[in-house]
């Protein structure tokens, strides 16, 4: 992609999806490699992670908000939208409701998020057993191309599409903006 992109700038990106879905769980597998079992702190408050993507060269800049427990005050949240560069929005496959759920954070983002803004929706703990699984793959495909979003299955726990998600996001805000 050819546009100019400004390598100074650091793009606000945002984790969001229902409580449970793994979101910090996905960022700290992306900082740290290391996953733990057992729900992090919802009381924590925003989590900042500032990250350097090399995307054909260039350094796309990341700065990398958890909502950890906003997810249960919503309102919240549609300030953080707004100038928001990317969101990365989970669900677990292992959770229909979660999945269900997408549909309303895509209606808030639409609302709220500015219009080019980058969306990744991810199905994640895609390491769960089958029998654990709720949502199959080409349900999160679907709808992902219903709302003409990017769309990968993931796992914080084996550190599947991690990297690579964050790496989609860098090279769409690259050729968008
Ligand atoms: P959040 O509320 O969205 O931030 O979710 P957490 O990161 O706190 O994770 C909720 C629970 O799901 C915790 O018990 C995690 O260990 C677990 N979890 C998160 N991601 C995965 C995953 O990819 N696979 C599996 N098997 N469990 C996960
Ligand atoms: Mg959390």
């Amino acid at each position: 992609c050819s546009r100019l992109f400004d390598p100074t700038i650091s793009h606000k990106t945002i984790l969001l999806g229902d409580s449970g879905v793994g979101k910090t769980s996905f960022l700290v597998k992306y900082n740290t490699g290391e996953f733990r079992a057992g729900s992090f702190s919802a009381t924590v408050g925003i989590a900042l992670t500032n990250k350097i993507v090399l995307v054909d060269n260039t350094k796309v800049k990341l700065q990398i908000w958890d909502t950890a427990g906003q997810e249960r005050f919503r309102s919240v949240t549609h300030a953080y939208y707004r100038d928001a560069h990317a969101l990365l929005l989970l669900y677990d496959v292992t959770s229909k409701t979660s999945f269900d759920n997408i549909r309303a954070w895509l209606v808030e983002i639409k609302e709220y998020a500015q219009e080019d803004v980058v969306i990744m929706l991810l199905g994640n703990k895609a390491d769960c057993s089958s029998s654990d699984r709720q949502v199959k793959r080409d349900e999160g495909e679907r709808l992902a191309r219903e709302y003409n979003v990017a769309f990968m299955e993931t796992s914080a726990k084996t550190g599947l599409n991690v990297e690579l998600a964050f790496l989609a996001v860098a090279r769409q805000i690259k050729c968008r903006r």
